[in-house]
């Protein structure tokens, strides 16, 4: 077989990034946009020596796992990989997804026993609080807005996303017409100029308050009164069109800003940002918890689902009241609010300084006085601390939420020393938490429970929550005891000499 060669196969699995798998003269080949029970007319497009990338091109018999796409860029679009897949077989598909990491690449083999059901959304549209759409031109040269498509930087135009939040829309429409009337030059990322990059969109699901921050490729942005009147006008357009509608919070626009990007990078924002317009931080709420959000915060998109995982991670804790804790990679310090209302004192570290300005507001803000938060590497920070002053800064329960790498191995090394008696890792990439996994259970940590949870709908995205305990208490326990009888037969048989 080689490229551009045809081939007709059937779907039998499904791969990590959500491609259908089959099989053709011996051959695995990996098919975008296919699902488990499809039969397919194929092109094949890279041919290794065992394996083929091929593209769809014709579905002879479709499986009873498909679902009509409700976007109709949902193929070219490389943000949803599964909205072909109907809601309940992507669920399935996720949580083997997640099972197979850490059978794999963890190495736990009674994972089956430990997996408890993955929680899924209740209604996987218009969930996504925050959107990032990188700013083009069309071939007329008329500026444009959309997503990337899958692997590349080629802009797939967009009017409005499903799994985003309805005033999207209108915010899109108003954005464009500002670019065109304000004569703001778009970014061209080849060259390296003009100036307008990305526009970011957040909504505070439960407050209704709008952010929206333009990353520029310079200092200034022309006509931000222009763009502040669109933008009203925008938010309150879809407040008349969603009045009335079940659930709905009025919306207002509450943050504007610019967030200063001027390298050659894949990186979206920038350092900093300045305030055009309102407030520097938007504000939402996570069960009883209320959270400023700066720009450049981490905040999970899916608050209802959050809500969920945040739930589990408390549970998995266990705590009494009585503990002391950890919260790794804490962001604006969600989890470490959530913790410190049924533990002692809980400790929290994350490399953005804005986001730890934010934990420190959310905690007064929500009159949490037992957290005490720390800026940089937690692999920097906590081996440091604890080397310091290890009773001061030990653990009975460690929460870590690392970015889809994982946790640094200098950050597990201090998590050994620190023996704490139970570990809640909470990850976004079963592959990395399985790798961080073989490490703990090799070094005395066991894997106790796993729950899977949906906050990416029509993507291969998964949240896990996974508590691990220590083992080594109790061994040390054993050791120590076996010591004991040692001195005491010492002691006895000196004793019996000098008899
Ligand atoms: N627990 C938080 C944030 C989780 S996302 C929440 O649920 O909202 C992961 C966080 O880790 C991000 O806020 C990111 O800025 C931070 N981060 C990334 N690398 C880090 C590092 N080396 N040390 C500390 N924090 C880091």
């Amino acid at each position: 077989m080689k490229k551009n060669d045809l081939c007709e196969i059937v779907i039998s699995d499904m791969g990590k990034d959500g491609e259908g798998i089959g099989h053709a003269e011996g051959m695995t080949v990996f098919v975008k946009d296919t699902v488990v029970g499809d039969r397919v007319s194929v092109k094949l497009m890279k041919v290794k020596k065992n394996l083929a990338f091929a593209r769809l091109m014709e579905i002879l018999e479709p499986s009873a796992y498909r679902a009509v796409p409700v976007c109709d860029k949902a193929r070219a679009c490389g943000g949803c990989t599964l909205q072909h897949i109907s809601y309940e077989k992507q669920k399935e598909i996720k949580a083997n997804h997640v099972k197979n990491c850490l059978l794999r690449i963890g190495g736990v083999q009674n994972i089956d026993e430990l997996m408890e059901p993955l929680i899924g959304m209740e209604e996987p549209l218009h969930f996504r609080n925050k959107m990032q759409f990188p700013v083009g031109v069309d071939a007329e040269g008329s500026p444009r807005l959309g997503f990337y498509a899958g692997h590349t930087h080629s802009l797939i135009p967009l009017s409005d996303c499903p799994m985003g939040h309805r005033v999207n829309r209108p915010i899109l429409q108003a954005f464009r017409e500002y670019l065109t009337e304000s004569g703001a030059a778009v970014y061209d990322e080849e060259n390296h100029c003009g100036l307008v990059r990305h526009l970011l969109t957040r909504v505070g699901f439960a407050t209704g308050e709008v952010m929206v921050c333009v990353v520029i490729n310079g200092e200034e942005l022309p006509k931000t009164e222009l763009l502040i009147r669109k933008l009203q006008d925008a938010v309150e357009s879809e407040n008349a069109q969603s009045e009335g509608e079940k659930g709905n919070v009025g919306l207002t626009l509450s943050s504007v800003s610019v967030s200063v990007n001027k390298e050659k990078t894949n990186r979206i924002l920038g350092d900093y940002s300045r305030t055009i317009y309102g407030k520097d931080h938007i504000e939402d709420k996570i069960g009883e918890s209320t959270f400023r959000i700066a720009p450049e915060s981490f905040f999970q998109v899916n608050p209802i689902q959050t809500g969920k995982l945040y739930g589990k991670a408390l549970e998995y804790a266990g705590l009494t009241g009585e503990e002391t804790v950890w919260d790794m990679y804490c962001g604006i310090g969600t989890i470490s609010l959530f913790l410190a209302k049924k533990a002692k004192k809980v400790f929290g570290v994350e490399i953005i300084p804005q986001a730890i300005e934010n934990a420190r507001e959310n905690a007064e803000l929500n009159h949490v006085t037992n957290t005490e938060f720390f800026v940089g590497k937690a692999e920097e920070i906590v081996p440091r601390l604890y080397e310091e002053d290890p009773e001061h800064y030990r653990a009975d329960v460690v929460v870590v939420d690392p970015p889809r790498k994982g946790c640094d191995a200098a950050l597990l090394s201090t998590l050994v020393k620190m023996q704490p008696k139970r570990l809640v890792y909470v990850s976004c990439d079963p592959a990395t938490l399985a790798r961080d996994i073989a490490f703990l259970t090799k070094e005395g940590f066991s894997v106790e429970k796993v729950t899977p949870v949906d906050l990416f709908a029509n993507s291969m995205h998964v949240e896990t929550v996974c508590l691990l305990s220590n083992r080594k208490p109790d061994s040390y326990v054993h050791l120590n005891l076996k010591m004991e009888d040692y001195y005491r037969i010492k002691d006895a048989e000196k004793e019996q000499g000098k008899k």
